[in-house]
């Protein structure tokens, strides 16, 4: 019997790599679909909770996958918490996220820097710099934008008089510092938009830790909800708690009584409702959304201005190679929150895993919950589970639900020690 050298093991095992396999993918699955020589690439926009857990997790699950990661902050800033900044509850450092264990542990290639185009058909992006990126499959988390001309007379300029607030940086700040500025005795206007947005419960938080601010700091103040909606999530819990906690201070008007903000009138602070003028001393306009600039300019969103996705692969329906997750996404009856998006990038990033070598993607399933902090002891949550069904993300009936209705108040400490505790989780499994 002849002897195999080391040396021959190594030339054979070379040569059997060389004819079947390709960075973990088939060469026949890899010519099929055109994809590149070497290993296999994913490009990712955004790094926010959607982009950053993909960019873990398709290097955890196949660490031959090479993954680069755009993305213009040098770090990021979670919506997440950003209420508690406003109340004075949190520090903007404390949530604000490093992308270096993604560098350093996780081996992604982060590159700060813009997507300005996606070229479907040549399987390139180009970055704002001039550079252009190959991919062998692409995701988009590009986050949200706003429809700015959903009301007369706000614009891009006006937030900054009329802040949003709602993608968590140098507006969370400003708004913060108008809050700051403003007499005991003024009042505070949210306008909280129309389905479908980004947090569902966000805004009805947001009024509550700025009450909380308020009564400690400026109790002769009011806040005024303005809405588009006729409901809002968790509203019987919230009216409760406001009822407990700010009796008199938060007022919500819903869109059958008037609440629909028409028009604004910047300079004079003055919003035009369908049933009243409005003079507010603070303003904070939450716009209509739409899926992140990026997708809407490369033809992923409807014209609705979402995404539509298969819901197993999120792999869009409007370019194949490309995959979109997180808020921009059309992902059944999930909500767009950050424990969604992160649950997609999951689900997503093993699709990939699958697809690239030539395998079926496996069936998903997913869960989400919601904190919203009524104060800082006092807090709220909605659960629910998901799977997979001939209508896509669908809710588990009997699933989940909200926290009940009469708990005492050490149930409600309780919950909000699990907001703080799913906050410290969420982001150390994204960024960490
Ligand atoms: C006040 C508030 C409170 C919230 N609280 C919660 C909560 O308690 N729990 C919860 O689960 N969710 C919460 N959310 C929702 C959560 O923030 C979003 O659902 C989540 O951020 C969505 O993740 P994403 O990846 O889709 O977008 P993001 O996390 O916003 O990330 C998008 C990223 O893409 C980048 N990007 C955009 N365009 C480009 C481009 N062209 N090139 C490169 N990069 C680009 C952006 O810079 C950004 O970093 C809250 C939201 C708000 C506003």
């Amino acid at each position: 019997m002849s002897k195999i050298t080391r040396r021959d093991f190594l030339k054979i095992a070379g040569a059997t790599s060389a004819a079947g396999v390709l960075g973990h993918i088939p060469l026949a699955y890899a010519a099929k679909h055109g994809m590149s020589k070497g290993s296999a690439r994913v490009v990712i926009v955004g790094g926010g909770f959607g982009g950053a857990t993909c960019a873990k997790y398709l290097r955890r699950l196949d660490p031959g996958i090479a993954v680069t990661l755009v993305e213009p902050s040098s770090k990021f800033i979670t919506c997440p918490f950003s209420n508690l900044v406003l109340g004075g509850l949190r520090t903007m450092d404390s949530i604000t996220h490093s992308f270096d264990a993604l560098k350093k542990k996780h081996g992604v290639n982060v590159i700060h820097d813009t997507v300005t185009s996606i070229d479907a058909a040549g399987n390139k992006v180009k970055l704002k710099s001039g550079k252009t990126l190959a991919y062998d499959r692409l995701v988009v988390s590009p986050g949200i934008d706003f429809k700015y001309d959903a009301i007369q007379g706000y614009s891009a300029k006006a937030e900054e008089v009329m802040p949003h607030a709602w993608k968590a940086g140098p507006q969370t700040v400003l708004l913060q510092n108008k809050l700051k500025a403003m007499k005991n005795g003024g009042t505070f206007v949210i306008v909280a938009p129309p389905n479908p947005f980004r947090c569902p419960p966000g805004p009805y938080e947001r009024a509550s830790i700025v009450a909380h601010y308020f009564k400690e700091q400026k109790p002769k103040s009011k806040i005024l909800i303005l809405d588009a909606k006729d409901k809002f999530s968790k509203q019987g819990l919230f009216e409760a708690g406001w009822q407990k906690l700010y009796p008199g201070m938060i007022e919500w008007i819903p869109g059958n009584k008037g609440g629909t903000v028409k028009s604004v009138e910047v300079k004079k602070m003055i919003l035009d409702a369908e049933m009243a003028k409005h003079k507010a001393d603070v303003v904070n306009l939450i716009p209509a959304q739409t899926a992140g600039k990026i997708a809407l300019t490369s033809g992923l969103a409807d014209d609705k201005g979402w995404c539509p996705v298969d819901p197993v692969t999120f792999e869009s329906k409007m370019h194949p190679g490309i995959h979109v997750i997180g808020d921009s996404s059309i992902a059944g009856a999930l909500p767009k929150s950050g424990f969604a998006a992160s649950g997609e990038a999951k689900m997503c990033a093993s699709a990939i895993v699958a697809m690239f070598k030539g395998e079926a993607p496996p069936q998903n399933s997913f869960v989400n919950t919601c904190y919203s902090l009524i104060g800082p002891k006092y807090g709220i949550s909605v659960a629910g589970v998901y799977n997979n069904t001939d209508k896509g993300i669908t809710s588990i009936e009997g699933s989940g639900g909200v926290s009940p209705k009469d708990a005492p108040d050490s149930f409600r400490e309780e919950e909000a020690k699990y907001a703080f505790g799913w906050y410290e989780s969420i982001t150390a499994d994204s960024w960490g």
